[in-house]
């Protein structure tokens, strides 16, 4: 079968391999691709900046937004041949930590977690691969090739949990959302930020392309400069220093400010941190990062998107690439919001 894989550390070596079957140790659950996802992640990993391959080996399967169809189960499982299925990405560390022991490898405590197609573990860009029946999700078959964004929305259903965890610190009654980023996860944040009957606003430096109807049709408002009024709860998907900075300090008091994004790290965005301090012991103002996702954070992104309009969703799965010209699909394009590398026809 066929494999899109690199050599971790090492640029330019991305490329399409025949490679075996996929080993059974890595579970009795076989998954045929449907479609693969492509994030800012795997073009990192593709540049060499970060990435473990597995033990033993130089080459890495990359590919962490996955969606596939169940072809070989256990009698046992509950999950059937024909299930549209979507694989966890991080596993639990196995020393384990106090938080990998529960399951939440989200919040893992030592950094000896795994995750597939970045570190240690093979990812999901292959034709055919195989898991532990604890780390797939199942699907709605209606979504189509658009339930490839059930792994970017877990990140988002994780950071609104936290968000209403941290809210109810007190009475917590938001009124107003501030999304920073429009692409695939500031849409997902957006998306989930309406089905809670929040006004919503996304702010992005974009003024052409798909995003700014994206963003509409959802019901939302669209910002081309950063908006000048206090938000509850500021979600932040840039990861863009400058961004970071209006973020946190703009936000209004009793308000929760989530970071998500990264990247930018060129980038230098200097602020007053004695102003910043003053501001949030004052006012009880929260900052927190949120990263990656639990199997309960799938689960609620999976009902998110089953709950979601479907043409809407479709439509942010602006570029499908065919797996015979993967190279493509990694490459960033004007009016790309989120590009997949197809399997089938
Ligand atoms: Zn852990």
């Amino acid at each position: 079968m066929r494999a899109v894989s690199i050599e971790p550390g090492k640029a330019g070596t991305l490329s399409l391999e025949n490679v075996a079957e996929p080993d059974p140790a890595q579970g009795p659950i076989l998954v045929r691709s449907l479609a693969l996802g492509v994030c800012g992640t795997d073009r990192e990993l593709i540049d060499g900046a970060f990435g473990e391959s597995p033990q033993g080996r130089p080459r890495l399967v990359l590919g962490h937004e996955s969606l596939g169809r169940v072809v070989e189960s256990p009698p046992q499982s509950a999950l059937r041949i024909g299930d549209v299925v979507v694989g966890i990405v991080r596993h639990p560390d196995p020393v384990p930590c106090v938080n990998c022991a529960l399951g939440e490898w989200d919040m893992c405590r030592n950094g000896g977690y795994t995750e597939r197609g970045i570190k240690q573990l093979d990812g999901f860009g292959a034709e055919r691969w195989r898991s532990e029946e604890e780390f797939l999700v199942k699907v709605n078959p209606a979504l189509g090739i658009a339930a490839v964004l059930l792994e970017p929305a877990s990140v988002l259903a994780k950071a609104w949990e936290h968000i209403e965890r941290i809210g109810r610190r007190a009475r917590w009654a938001p009124q107003r959302v501030l999304v920073t980023g429009a692409g695939a996860v500031g849409l997902m944040a957006a998306l989930m930020g309406m089905q809670r009957s929040l006004n919503v606003h996304v702010y992005d430096r974009n003024d052409a392309g798909p995003k700014p109807d994206l963003v509409r049709s959802l019901g939302a408002e669209y910002h081309t400069r950063f908006p000048a009024f206090e938000p509850d709860i500021v979600i932040e998907c840039t990861g863009a220093p400058k961004v970071v900075v209006q973020a946190v300090t703009g936000s209004a008091p009793g308000s929760i400010v989530c970071l998500t994004g990264l990247g930018g790290g060129q980038q230098v965005a200097s602020f007053d941190a004695a102003k910043l301090n003053q501001s949030m012991v004052l006012e009880n103002r929260v900052v927190f990062g949120s990263v990656n996702a639990n199997r309960r954070h799938y689960d609620a992104a999976a009902h998110a998107l089953a709950r979601a309009d479907r043409d809407w969703l479709s439509r942010i799965l602006t570029r499908k690439v065919r797996l015979d010209a993967f190279a493509g699909a990694y490459e960033e394009r004007e009016g790309d919001v989120k590009t997949v590398i197809t399997f089938e026809d």
